[in-house]
């Protein structure tokens, strides 16, 4: 695989049929990463064959969210992702030391998923869904480059100030002539004993930023979802079986956002 070839990404090449989605936000802790995991598993359980790039190298947490403690293994040169809840995922955790920040500047970001795409050995995929960093820095643009195709997923809250910078993140898409597929808002509410709805953070981002990016890129950028704050969500994220597949899991609106993603 040396020499100065540029390296082959299997879901660029002609007649691939691996739908490519790049998962969002403006900022971190909106629950970008929850909802990768939450989607890579209700589609896999939909029986799809789902891989998942942990693309957030800095702040990589799909390991723990899919419950993968083993390492990659390799056959023939190739790295052979692990698999979580029938998923394939790979991440940055799974190659440094416990607890060690991973301190890297762009070429070697820029490396590291250029690796995770073409070094390893996926299959034939149905999705391939990446958990981006927050924002628009060195990997967002990185991916646009390496999977010019993929289409991007926005992740935010009901917040505004969550909200506009998330906008800024979708319209990156018209610079990139990425295709934004939709808009999840996440923490929309908590839901309350007598059945109402608490807007902790407010309400109304995800329908903001939907509207504003269907009017600035020219077509329909849809809500997908609305997700409620929920306990279960969170425990599911830190022990490692997403709340879309657990048992008496969730009520969440995101397998719906699945099965309309999978379609
Ligand atoms: P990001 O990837 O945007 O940084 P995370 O997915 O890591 O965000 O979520 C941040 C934290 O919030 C995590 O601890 C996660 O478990 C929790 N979380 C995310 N969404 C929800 C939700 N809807 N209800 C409860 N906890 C959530």
């Amino acid at each position: 695989r040396g020499g100065a070839a540029e390296p082959v990404i299997p879901f660029t090449q002609p007649g691939n049929l691996t739908r490519v989605y790049a998962v969002t936000s403006g900022k971190g802790g909106v629950g970008k990463s929850s909802v990768t995991a939450n989607l890579a598993a209700a589609m896999a359980a939909q029986g799809l064959s789902v891989g998942v790039v942990d693309a957030d190298i800095y702040g990589f947490s799909i390991p723990r969210m899919l419950g993968v403690d083993r390492v990659p293994t390799q056959l023939d040169g190739m790295i052979v992702p692990p698999l979580a809840h029938g998923v394939k995922v790979i991440s940055i955790g799974m190659f440094v030391e416990d607890k060690q920040p991973v301190v890297w500047r762009g070429p070697m970001l820029h490396r590291a998923v250029q690796q995770f795409l073409s070094d390893v050995f996926w299959g034939d995929l149905d999705v391939l869904l990446l958990d981006l960093p927050p924002g628009t820095g060195d990997v967002t643009i990185s991916v646009a480059q390496l999977l010019p195709d993929a289409e991007i997923l926005v992740v935010t809250t009901p917040q505004t100030a969550a909200a506009e910078v998330a906008e800024r993140t979708g319209l990156i898409a018209s610079q990139t002539h990425q295709k934004v597929v939709g808009v999840i808002e996440n923490m929309s509410y908590l839901p309350q004993p007598d059945g109402t709805h608490l807007e902790i953070f407010g309400s109304g981002g995800g329908q903001a930023v939907s509207e504003s990016l269907t009017t600035a890129l020219g077509y329909e950028v849809p809500l997908l979802a609305q997700l409620p704050l929920d306990i279960r969500l969170r425990e599911g994220s830190d022990s490692g079986v997403p709340a879309a597949i657990a048992r008496g899991g969730a009520p969440t609106a995101d397998s719906p956002a699945a099965v309309k993603l999978a379609a």
